[in-house]
């Protein structure tokens, strides 16, 4: 590989670190994305551009002409994959952007094992030493794997899916994955097709088939708010998987971006695992995650205290020290901009008002922090869980918006809820707690919640733009 190629890696490579460094704060995120976005299209196009040299000098007899038909193919390629990403992209919601996510890592996955079929059924893969085999095919389970899991994922979290109990279901995943094992080995060692009766292609196509159908299996029974965990989880594993292709095909970036994407995700899975306090295990083996309808009717049923948008203004204008909990029903309500001119409100007549931000609040992680930089918030007035969580006990106000179980106090106390230790803002623990939300609906994990029927605890029924809209035209008949 010639040197200015492999210097537009290494400088697509820092171009990536900087921008994933730069993405751990709101402040600098923006700037991070367009980093590594630059770096991504650099090795792309340096990729690009490289082939047809490799396939001009090499100039094979015979070949000629060739690396035209795959100059098309690749054009092709990039037409099919880049018009729907950018076109979907764009119309995406923010509260879609989960799956959004999870089917985009699943196509890598898919890409991953795709280039390892290639290897494998060109016999290329098994040409070296027997490294070159056990990677590729390690590359090609763990990659089909995540494909097919992250389709289950898209399907759950687009709620096109629900999540059907398995009887045994640990059982049958077990025996599977004995199986699975078996073909990974076979498949390392192309000779073995022939103890088995089958040729080399249909022993890998099996083996492929049987990973994707793996993944299904075992993402199926997952409910959904576990989902970002396990987004996270394949996120990792087929960085991983995409790193591994990247040493079968001997090329420097994508083993790095592979091993940078593998180890950002397993930083994210034990945080997010750790912010819904789950283990690792508990989420990929137990089940839980889908209590649904039948937890939301087990809860307590007493009448909420409700009252009016501009009374709930003019409460919070006659206070000092007023904390606002955002959650998934403003993202839904798109009230953030709505919201931040109320607060500049607030705060011309002295109020002090900061932002509580939960690190699983909204539909994925860093959700809020984004909705409301896109409003414009200064980030000294958004605060994490560990900063802000014991001055709820000095707040005049929790005004909490569109956000349900990152407040519910049956994480702390209740051992037989589905949320029990999961850390939650102590939004009960202010002097008055504000909700706006539009009825009764209970949070993502489907359970009831408490602190709505607090003594000090007074609903503000309707959609957070409408009640905010109001609460800023009570503000300005003060
Ligand atoms: P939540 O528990 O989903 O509650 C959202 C609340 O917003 C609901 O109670 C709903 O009540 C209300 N709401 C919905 N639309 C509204 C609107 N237009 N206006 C006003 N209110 C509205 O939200 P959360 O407290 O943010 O908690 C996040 C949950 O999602 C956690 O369980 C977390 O584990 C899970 N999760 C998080 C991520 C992540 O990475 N952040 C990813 C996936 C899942 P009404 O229907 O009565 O209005």
């Amino acid at each position: 590989m010639s040197f200015a190629v492999q210097a537009s890696y290494l400088i697509a490579t820092l171009l990536l670190v900087l921008g994933l460094k730069q993405m751990s704060s709101p402040r600098t995120a923006r700037n991070g994305m367009l980093f590594a976005g630059v770096g991504m299209l650099l090795a792309t196009v340096v990729t690009f551009l490289y082939l047809p040299a490799v396939h001009k000098l090499a100039s094979l007899p015979g070949h000629e002409g060739v690396w035209w038909h795959r100059l098309a193919l690749i054009l092709i390629a990039i037409a099919v994959g880049g018009v729907p990403a950018w076109w979907s992209g764009r119309r995406v919601p923010l509260t879609d952007m989960p799956q959004m996510v999870a089917i985009y890592n699943g196509l890598g996955g898919g890409a991953a094992a795709a280039i390892a079929a290639v290897e494998m059924y060109s016999g290329r893969a098994y040409l070296g030493s027997l490294e070159f085999p056990i990677i590729a095919v390690i590359g090609a389970l763990v990659g089909a794997i995540g494909l097919g899991g992250s389709i289950i994922a898209f399907l759950k979290l687009q709620g096109w899916m629900g999540s059907p109990r398995i009887v045994g279901r640990n059982f049958i995943n077990a025996i599977l994955a004995i199986l699975l094992l078996a073909l990974t080995v076979a498949s390392i060692f192309p000779s073995s097709a022939s103890y088995l009766n089958l040729s080399v292609d249909s022993l890998v196509g099996i083996f492929l088939i049987a990973s994707l159908v793996f993944g299904i299996l075992i993402t199926m029974p997952i409910g959904g708010a576990d989902m970002p965990v396990v987004i996270s989880t394949y996120n990792a594993c087929i960085g991983l998987a995409v790193g591994f292709e990247g040493f079968v095909l001997q090329n420097p970036a994508m083993i790095i971006a592979g091993m940078i994407v593998g180890a950002a995700g397993t930083l994210l899975t034990v945080l997010m695992a750790k912010a819904m306090n789950r283990s690792f295990f508990n989420v990929w083996l137990s089940g839980f995650g889908d209590v649904g309808t039948a937890a939301t009717a087990a809860g307590p049923q007493q009448a909420m205290k409700s009252m009016d948008a501009r009374d709930a203004a003019a409460t919070m204008a006659y206070f000092e020290d007023v904390i606002i909990v955002p959650g998934y029903g403003l993202a839904v309500a798109q009230a953030q901009h709505k919201l931040w001119e109320f607060v500049q409100m607030l705060q011309k007549r002295g109020v002090r008002v900061r932002f509580a931000i939960h690190p699983v609040a909204g539909r994925m992680p860093g959700h809020m922090s984004v909705l409301l930089a896109e409003a414009g918030v200064p980030y000294d007035m958004i605060y994490d869980l560990e900063e802000i969580n014991s001055d709820f006990v000095n707040a005049d106000v929790a005004l909490v918006i569109g956000a349900n179980d990152v407040v519910n106090p049956a994480a702390r106390t209740d051992k037989s809820s589905p949320i029990y230790g999961m850390p939650i803002l102590n939004a009960d623990q202010a002097r008055q707690v504000l909700v706006i939300k539009r009825g009764r609906g209970a949070g993502f994990s489907g359970i009831e919640n408490e602190l709505f029927f607090g003594a000090n605890t007074q609903l503000v029924f309707g959609d957070a733009q409408d009640v905010i809209s109001k609460m800023i035209q009570g503000l300005k008949e003060l």
